[in-house]
């Protein structure tokens, strides 16, 4: 096995339908894994054995739904999700389960392993030493692109600027001034602006994961992320 081979898990309570997609995954050099239940799966997934999961909607144990969160919750490894009925794909689209894509069954292996590579693609990090990867939150200065649990969040260059500047020590308070001085060469930035920045921040942030409390205000204070 090489460091680049990836590693899909699949979790599938059909074992044919497993079996036939992982056929072909091997075929072109991933290595897999194949659960037919949710049991374990946090476990798994926090071992970091895995660089991509194939999460079935139907479940006999557990909603798809519902795991799909709570791997997102834990992690932001990229989760494809397959049902087999089209009336679910409003729900996923709708409920921003923080799953990258899906696929509606019956599907051809050759489509599962097509999107395998395509999610695994827009998950590659630009570059890694510049990536700055934090668990939720992954702030590519160079590239001048934010990611909140792998979901690409677009921002004025104001905006990336605080989100930058927080970012780069979570949990640490900055003050109004402080992030002023992010804008050194910006002579229009007041300590309103950095509030107005903020908040249209947390909207943006806010349409995607509307339940994520990413940046917080510390009272008389000014910021913080907290992750
Ligand atoms: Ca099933």
């Amino acid at each position: 096995m090489s460091a680049n081979t990836k590693r899909v898990l699949i979790i599938e309570d059909e074992v044919a339908l497993a079996e036939i997609v992982e056929a072909y995954l091997h075929r072109d050099g991933f290595e897999t894994s194949h659960q037919i239940d949710g049991n374990n799966i946090l476990a798994l997934v926090a071992t970091g054995n895995f660089d991509i999961i194939l999460l079935d909607v139907m479940l006999p144990d557990v909603d798809g739904f519902q795991l799909c969160r709570m791997i997102r919750n834990v992690s932001v490894i990229p989760i494809i999700m397959m049902t087999a009925r089209v009336e679910e794909i409003d729900r996923l689209i709708g409920l921003e389960l923080g799953a990258d894509d899906y696929i509606c069954k019956p599907y051809s292996p050759r489509e599962v392993v097509a999107r395998v590579k395509a999610v695994l693609r827009r998950h590659a990090p630009v570059s890694t030493a510049d990536a700055r990867l934090v668990k939720t939150l992954e702030i590519d200065a160079e590239a001048f692109i934010l990611r909140v649990l792998g979901k690409k969040i677009d921002l004025t260059p104001s905006e990336f600027k605080l989100v930058a500047a927080l970012g780069e020590k979570p949990g640490r308070v900055w003050s109004r001034s402080q992030l002023l001085d992010v804008f050194m060469d910006d002579k229009d930035v007041f300590d309103r602006t950095i509030d107005s920045h903020i908040k249209n921040i947390r909207k943006k942030i806010g349409l995607v994961f509307p339940e994520l409390d990413l940046i917080q205000s510390v009272y008389g204070i000014g910021y913080r992320i907290e992750i």
